[in-house]
């Protein structure tokens, strides 16, 4: 694995020599995979490069606080014909960019991947993947450091937020020293916690709370008390409006829970299509997890999609989970 130098180096060089340069993050971009597009789009917008940011699903209305925000496009229409480069961020798997990945002008593109998912399939011409980052925006931090560009308060705004919602308001086992030093900087160039925090944190809908309160309401627990599992069907989205994302609200609360070692929600998307959501505490790895579907993500937090009739999905799941669960038992 060549040096995190090495790899800069040769993303400057790539950089340098393109005109036109895509910017793109997985389906549906959360803040950390929105924000690393904003912060490199706000660098390279300026110095003359025909710079594009276009993601599958755009960016969604509860994150235009963000800069930027009205300029990212969201299907393959927003495309251009060709690209010299395609950056992505936070994209652990190809796929993952989903409608975005199958057209031409990104797939024959050079690709530089940049990345922190422990289960990254290394699908880039430049990969530059750490999982000891905590997010992504971590990693752009540190390039645009690194090439000594300037980061102003609209960026640091970008960066900051990927990192307040990639470690849970810096609450998970990732909310390192790193972290913590890069957040002081981010906030000595202008970022406010609290607008953060309002945007992120308090401005539930009357949808998310009644999500919430089903959570509590349908929750499940096995017999040894350390796997908690909720299933949201079909008929509680159209009461609710669940807003993409934002699976950190319920996960969380089922985290929460004194002895709770995995949690998961087993999302119906449509009749026996599910996209399932894992959680985890130290000694069960969710990306192992997730693997055996297809899916991927972090040690402590990862996702996969699964079809079938849903009490056979849910069968599988939790007797998969129960054997982690039993092996983090006795290796204890
Ligand atoms: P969430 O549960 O919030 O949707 O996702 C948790 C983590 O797992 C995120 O880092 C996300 O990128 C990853 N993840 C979720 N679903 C999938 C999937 O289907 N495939 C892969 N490779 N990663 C996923
Ligand atoms: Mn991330």
């Amino acid at each position: 694995m060549p040096t995190r130098n090495h790899i800069i180096n040769q993303i400057k060089h790539a950089l340098k020599q393109a005109e036109s340069i895509l910017l793109t993050s997985h389906i549906k971009p959360d803040p950390d995979g929105l924000g690393s597009c904003i912060a490199i789009y706000r660098w390279l917008k300026p110095i003359k490069k025909n710079v594009q940011i276009v993601c599958d699903g755009g960016s969604a209305p509860e994150y235009s606080f963000l800069p930027n925000t009205d300029e990212v496009g969201s299907n393959p229409q927003d495309l251009s014909s060709k690209y010299d480069i395609v950056m992505t961020f936070d994209c652990g798997d190809f796929n993952r960019l989903n409608s975005i990945a199958e057209v031409d002008s990104v797939k024959t593109s050079f690709i530089i991947n940049i990345d922190h998912h422990k289960s990254n399939t290394f699908f880039g011409d430049i990969n530059w993947v750490d999982a000891t980052y905590a997010a992504t925006t971590l990693m752009v931090f540190d390039l645009l450091s690194d090439l000594k560009v300037k980061i102003d308060s609209q960026t640091a705004l970008a960066l900051y937020t990927g990192l307040v919602t990639d470690t849970g308001h810096f609450s998970f086992s990732n909310a390192d020293q790193r972290c913590h030093e890069t957040a002081k900087k981010l906030i000595s160039y202008g970022v406010r916690p609290e607008f953060v925090s309002e945007h992120i944190d308090r401005k539930k809908k009357p949808g998310q709370l009644k999500l919430i309160s089903e959570t509590i309401k349908r929750y499940q627990m096995n017999k040894k008390g350390d796997i908690a599992w909720v299933i949201f069907d079909p008929s509680l989205f159209k009461n609710c409006n669940f807003i993409p994302n934002d699976t950190q609200e319920y996960i969380n609360l089922l985290r929460s829970i004194d002895g709770c070692k995995l949690a998961i929600l087993f999302r119906e998307v449509k009749s026996q299509q599910f996209k399932v959501s894992m959680r985890s505490t130290k000694g069960i790895d969710v990306a192992l997890l997730a693997s055996k579907w297809g899916g991927g993500g972090h040690a402590r937090a990862a996702g996969f999609s699964i079809s079938g009739p849903r009490k056979d999905v849910i069968n599988t799941v939790l007797n998969t989970a129960e054997k982690f669960a039993a092996k983090a038992r006795n290796t204890k």
